[in-house]
């Protein structure tokens, strides 16, 4: 074939464009009229509907949620950030702050767990923390930027443990007294614990669901997925925020056990307020260990799918990110994440700490949450994240050596 031959069939080809369209979305008023309509609601697929979402819609079949996680990953993702934005601030990024008050000892056979007391694995048990101890360290992720302080405590279920109820109570107020949101995971909840914890003012309660409902009883054989369904409703009804989420790579198949997860929440009466994406941290001694690593493409294609099912949502990036490069968490910012957990320690885990996502931050203009709960305190500052990040925190230490030099 002649050179001049080959250019126009080069440009014959080029020309014509195979791509499929996702139309973009006006995220607000007044950027309207730039934007394409949606098509006429008929004609829509599955994934359009999504797309063009104005609200939250807990309808959901499974065949629907698998057809738009089976979407190309970029026109996926891409979607997920149009969304995103409709529903969310794009920069805004949650801070949470995970303490452990209770460590080890659990009756429960979670696989994946360094604190069931099935498994061998050096981990050193605790007694419950002290009030006091809960509120310092709450004290200082409030000054280091964190919005939301996580208090996890390994047990089954809270039967019997009045006084570590009573304890606990006094944290949620210590917590929320900082002007901050107080978040607990506990184990198993019956209704009235979780009205005296709603009482105390509790922002969020933590029960993941972990995978699938198919999947599950490869996980987990000593409580069952409807106890842990029963336990949302309890947190649910008694008006605490659910948080409740999954972790990858415990040995599920991503095209049915993602999809079946984010089916259970996305069809529970209300949305979770937050649904955590663990990535499994595999810890030796537990059953878990030796599973193959979480794919990227797998954890973004979940987030972006989870963004598109469930938009108002805040989609946190919970254990394992301290294994992802920073370039990996912008992919999963980008397809709709929007919360972190930052500090010294995520329960027995290691955690990407403060300074580290301070400079993430900046790098990248991602700015911490302000929630409409830890505005009720007018009495604290504003966390300063972001460009200028920590100044307040580098005067208030200046001014602390001063008075010590005085
Ligand atoms: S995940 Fe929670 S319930 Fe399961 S073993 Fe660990 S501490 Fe116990």
């Amino acid at each position: 074939m002649s050179r001049l031959v080959a250019r126009k069939a080069t440009r014959k080809v080029s020309s014509v464009r195979f791509y499929s369209i996702v139309h973009d979305v006006p995220r607000v008023a007044g950027s309207l009229s730039q934007s394409p309509p949606p098509p006429a609601p008929e004609s829509q697929s599955v994934f359009e509907q999504a797309v063009y979402a104005t609200g939250a819609r807990n309808s959901w079949t499974k065949e629907e949620i698998s057809q738009i996680h089976q979407k190309p990953l970029m026109e996926l993702a891409y979607a997920a950030s149009t969304v995103h934005r409709r529903f969310h601030k794009p920069s805004a990024v949650q801070l949470c702050t995970l303490m452990n008050i209770k460590t080890g000892g659990c009756t429960e056979d979670c696989s994946y767990c360094a604190q069931s007391s099935r498994y061998k694995t050096n981990l050193q048990t605790t007694k419950l923390s002290t009030v006091d101890s809960v509120i310092e360290a709450a004290k200082i992720a409030k000054a280091n930027g964190s919005n939301r302080f996580c208090m996890g405590a390994a047990w089954r279920d809270m039967r019997g443990r009045t006084r570590g109820l009573k304890n606990i109570v006094e944290m949620v107020k210590g917590v929320r007294g900082l002007g901050m949101e107080a978040c607990v995971t506990l184990g198993m909840l019956d209704k009235q614990q979780a009205r005296e914890l709603k009482e105390a003012g509790l922002t969020a309660y933590n029960h993941n669901i972990d995978t699938s409902r198919e999947h599950y009883p490869n996980v987990i054989t000593t409580r069952s997925y409807d106890e842990r369904l029963q336990t949302l409703e309890n947190v649910r009804e008694a008006g605490i925020h659910v948080c409740s989420g999954g972790i990858l790579g415990l040995g599920e198949t991503p095209a049915t056990d993602h999809v079946g997860l984010i089916h259970t929440l996305a069809t529970l009466p209300e949305h979770p307020e937050s649904f955590p994406v663990n990535k499994l941290v595999p810890i030796k001694g537990t059953p878990m260990f030796g599973q193959d690593a979480v794919k990227l493409e797998d954890m973004v294609r979940c987030i972006a799918t989870a963004r598109l099912v469930m938009p108002k949502t805040i989609i946190r990036i919970a254990a394992g990110r301290v294994s992802m490069p920073e370039s990996e968490q912008m992919l999963c910012f980008m397809a709709g994440a929007n919360a972190i957990f930052t500090g010294e320690k995520m329960l027995t885990t290691d955690c990407n700490g403060w300074e580290q996502d301070k400079d993430m931050f900046e790098r990248w203009g991602l700015t911490p949450m302000q929630t409409e709960a830890s505005k009720l305190v007018e009495v604290q500052a504003e966390p300063k994240f972001g460009a200028s990040s920590f100044a307040h925190l580098k005067e208030a230490e200046k001014a602390g050596e001063k008075a010590i030099e005085a």
